[in-house]
């Protein structure tokens, strides 16, 4: 019988091996968003979300086997009598998974292995790892079309989690997110965008409409009992009609969930800030990129406006912009580099321009012999140093001026989280301000315009209170941190803005209550133990927890992950 082990690559991750890098972790912030910022920086790690997708939506038994240690791995390549394997990992990982297909070769020689995720576009990668299917493009049709299966059948959206051992000053955060997975792919083409290009500059939706979106929300909510998403889609905002749905199908159930996306910055100005809102997405990931406006999807955008409207409606930005590209040299990039903390996002991604296989750049790169060839791929990630000729920069400067640009981020903002506390805070005041004008004023939600127009027999906006209220607790996650963040502000000018936050809170929700008093404690406690850990060692690595999820799931309704 036929039956498929999908797995990612063994743990441990962010250490310095013969497979991998420190600076190469499993996690997303920490690793390049508040990387620098220590004990302030919040603490997660992702599922392999395609993975459960891929196996959910397939007719023949599979399992998936997440953030698995080797031992793990090896356990169900011994135990599970397996026909096929698929390895997914990304280019620096290379090396584990050619570990894990020598070891399937090994121990069960019958058994087909099939590579895929961003890593399989490694060119001559046969040389590397012996494989025998290489999963290109869109996995769920591709594997249905490998094993026969109906690749028209309409796809059954996956239960999981989206972030999974989540810290704050190493305490753990209990409160828990379900991930939307809408489609893959985005069409704006940016040279060096590895996701755009593995899907060819085209978008798959897996959810086609918002009555979709919605169903599948609710499903992860009940099973998970969650109210808050991540939505793992490129450029959510680039499928308009189905975000618009979405909100009425949100506003007819009057379910007022929350939402962090990714979206470029001329999707977002499309739709505005109070369709966002309206949406409930709290959190957003723009990509800026550069001073110098060299994508399109930020032309004609007024980057310093939008984010600052987005914050002062209570929405976090993740601005993320590229350093050591074509036109930086040492004065441009400190330029850009200012420019980028001068935006004042909550949080600012930094990330090397890097030329990953199956993108433009990558062949661009290679036809002008730009590549550095004897670069090993485990340091190709990005956040050392880059593995290309750049006119301007030694490869041991590009590790120096990215690292300095973090610390250069955090020293003028402070830490992330104090900034996504104060963005949740003023948000709810003006949603509150905001919903009050409008009833003053009778402007009632026009899904056509997207925007509050006068009405004569305005309702009371039912929904938006909802909203208020998910505005009003996604504030009050930050409260018990606060003091904590206060304890270790790495400036004075982070202390003051954290008091400034603190009496915010204390005006607004008034003194703090005993439940949140205690959890003050717990959080302080927490800090005090994390500190000493980064003390003693500099950094703090936290591997996640294996993974293990059969499908069908039969276990009886239990949830699989
Ligand atoms: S807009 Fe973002 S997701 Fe789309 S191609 Fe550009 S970098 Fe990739």
């Amino acid at each position: 019988m036929v039956k498929l082990l999908l797995t990612g690559v063994f743990k441990p991750f962010g250490v310095s091996d013969e497979y991998g890098e420190a600076l190469c972790t499993m996690e997303l912030l920490n690793n390049q968003v508040t990387r620098e910022q220590g004990i302030h920086s919040p603490r997660s790690n992702n599922l392999s979300f395609g993975l459960y997708l891929m196996a959910e939506n397939l007719d023949i038994p599979s399992t998936v086997l997440d953030f698995p240690a080797w031992k793990d791995f090896t356990k169900e390549i011994n135990k599970g009598n397996y026909t096929h394997v698929g390895i997914s990992f990304i280019v620096p990982n290379v090396l584990k998974a050619k570990r894990m297909a020598e070891y399937i070769r090994r121990e069960s020689p019958s058994t087909k292995i099939i590579v895929g995720g961003h890593g399989a576009a490694i060119p001559n990668l046969r040389e590397i790892l012996d494989y025998d299917e290489v999963c290109r493009g869109e996995g769920v049709a591709w594997l249905r079309r490998y094993f026969g299966e109906d690749v028209k059948k309409p796809i059954k959206h996956p239960v999981v989690h989206s972030a999974v051992r989540k810290f704050v000053y190493g305490a753990p955060i209990l409160e828990m997110a379900g991930i939307i997975l809408p489609g893959v792919g985005c069409q704006n083409s940016c040279s060096f965008c590895a996701t755009s290009h593995k899907f060819e500059k085209q978008y798959t939706s897996f959810l086609k409409t918002g009555r979709e979106m919605l169903d599948a929300c609710n499903k992860t909510a009940e099973k998970l009992r969650v109210k808050d998403f991540g939505v793992m889609d490129e450029n959510f905002l680039k499928s308009p009609v189905r975000a618009r749905q979405f909100v009425d199908e949100m506003e007819k159930e009057l379910k007022a969930y929350t939402f962090s996306i990714f979206s470029s910055a001329d999707a977002v100005t499309k739709m505005g800030v109070d369709f966002l809102v309206r949406m409930g997405v709290n959190f957003i990931w723009i990509g800026v990129e550069s001073k110098w406006n060299v994508f399109e999807k930020t032309h004609g955008v007024d980057l310093f406006k939008l984010i600052k409207d987005l914050q002062d409606h209570g929405v976090t930005v993740l601005a993320s912009t590229i350093l050591f590209m074509d036109h930086h040299d040492k004065f441009t990039i400190e330029e850009d580099i200012d420019w980028a903390i001068s935006l004042k996002s909550d949080l600012l991604q930094l990330m090397q321009f890097g030329p990953i296989p199956g993108t433009q750049l990558y062949k661009d790169y290679e036809a002008e012999g730009k590549l550095f060839m004897d670069i090993p791929w485990p340091s190709q990630h990005g956040q050392n140093e880059i593995w290309f000729h750049h006119p301007h920069f030694t490869l041991p400067e590009t590790s120096h001026y990215l690292k300095n640009a973090f610390i250069r981020k955090y020293q003028t903002d402070g830490p992330g989280v104090l900034n996504m506390a104060h963005t949740a805070i003023k948000g709810y005041l003006k949603l509150m301000e905001d919903i009050k004008d409008r009833e003053e004023k009778g402007l009632v939600w026009c899904p056509k315009t997207l925007s509050y127009i006068p009405h004569p027999n305005p309702k009371p906006d039912e929904f938006m209170k909802l909203r208020l209220e998910s505005w009003r607790e996604n504030a009050l996650r930050f409260r018990p941190i606060l003091s904590t963040a206060f304890k270790y502000a790495p400036n004075e000018k982070a202390a003051e803005k954290c008091r400034i936050i603190m009496n915010l809170y204390d005006k607004v929700f008034g003194k703090l209550t005993i439940k949140e008093m205690a959890l003050e404690v717990v959080v302080k406690t927490f800090a005090i133990l994390e500190n000493q850990k980064y003390k003693r060692n500099g950094s703090v690595m936290r591997q996640p927890k294996t993974k293990r999820a059969e499908f069908p799931d039969r276990r009886n309704g239990k949830l699989n992950c």
